[in-house]
């Protein structure tokens, strides 16, 4: 007999007072399932069988199973049903599957267990939706599983968090080397989208810094926002190699312009060692 509710509220109602599975005892029957094996684990199979003992759905489709000939339903036999019982099956232990899958009844406790197995778990690496659902299929049915997983992995605040990295991996943070004498070692920084200022004619907007890690002495080179890498070497070279021949390492700042375009022009000019703090120690 199919269950008729009054309204959404009434229903509501119904699958609260069905709730009979709790979280502790969904994790409990649970205990021992692993998505990456093939059989489902024994305690999880008893729970999902008795609860399909309570289910209006399970046990509606278990009695037609019964009442049919060969233990199969076909939709051509149950048109008036209105619904689809093509490919629900009893095994040998009385369960209801479909498809070769346990139908998994609706109790909540019992989803959610599967799903945190499925996607959270120590054998489950926070899978997409597509993997989740791949393995949960291979052994678990229930209606609006698909909806059900997407929205569990959706607003897991684990997956929410996860940035996959794009850039290389950083470096290693090894302390820089202790400088042995002035202007050996320096730092660079390019301070940018200054107010623009006047020497001449020549129109300013940026300052390259360069400090010696050693005597903490700093030069205050001007240049501009705009300038390219080519153009940013050739001055880093005129305004320290040239005065600073001792120039060993150079520690700067993740600017693009300092990084590998500034280098290679540099390395055209000098033999000095590329030495890039944190996120760009090479
Ligand atoms: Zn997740």
């Amino acid at each position: 007999m199919p269950i008729v509710e009054d309204s959404k509220a009434g229903h509501l109602l119904k699958l609260v007072r069905l709730q009979a599975v709790t979280r502790k005892g969904a994790k409990k029957a649970a205990q021992g399932e692993n998505p990456l094996v093939d059989k489902t684990a024994p305690g999880l199979l008893d729970q999902i069988l008795q609860s399909q003992g309570t289910d209006p759905l399970c046990t509606r489709l278990k009695k037609e199973l019964c009442t049919s000939q060969n233990g199969h339903l076909s939709q051509k036999g149950h048109v008036n049903q209105g619904a689809s019982r093509e490919g629900y099956t009893l095994n040998q232990q009385g369960l209801l599957c479909y498809k070769g899958r346990a139908v998994v009844p609706a109790q909540k406790a019992l989803i959610q267990e599967l799903l945190y197995l499925y996607h959270d778990d120590q054998f489950a690496g926070h899978w997409g939706i597509n993997k989740t659902k791949e393995l949960l299929e291979r052994k678990f049915y229930w209606p609006g599983m698909d909806v059900d997983i997407r929205e569990y992995i959706t607003t897991c605040s684990v997956c929410q968090n996860i940035a996959i990295p794009r850039h290389k991996p950083y470096g290693k943070l090894e302390p820089l080397p202790v400088p042995l004498g002035p202007w050996q070692e320096v730092s660079l920084d390019f301070i940018t989208q200054l107010p623009k200022s006047y020497i001449g004619t020549a129109e300013y907007d940026a300052i390259l810094v360069v400090v010696d890690r050693y005597t903490k002495m700093a030069k205050f080179i001007p240049t501009t926002t705009n300038i390219a890498a080519p153009e940013f070497a050739a001055l880093f070279h005129e305004n320290i190699e040239l005065k600073y021949s001792s120039l060993k390492g150079i520690v700067s700042d993740q600017d693009t312009r300092i990084t590998s375009k500034f280098w290679a022009k540099v390395y055209t000019y000098s033999l000095i060692k590329q030495r890039l703090s944190t996120t760009f120690h090479l």
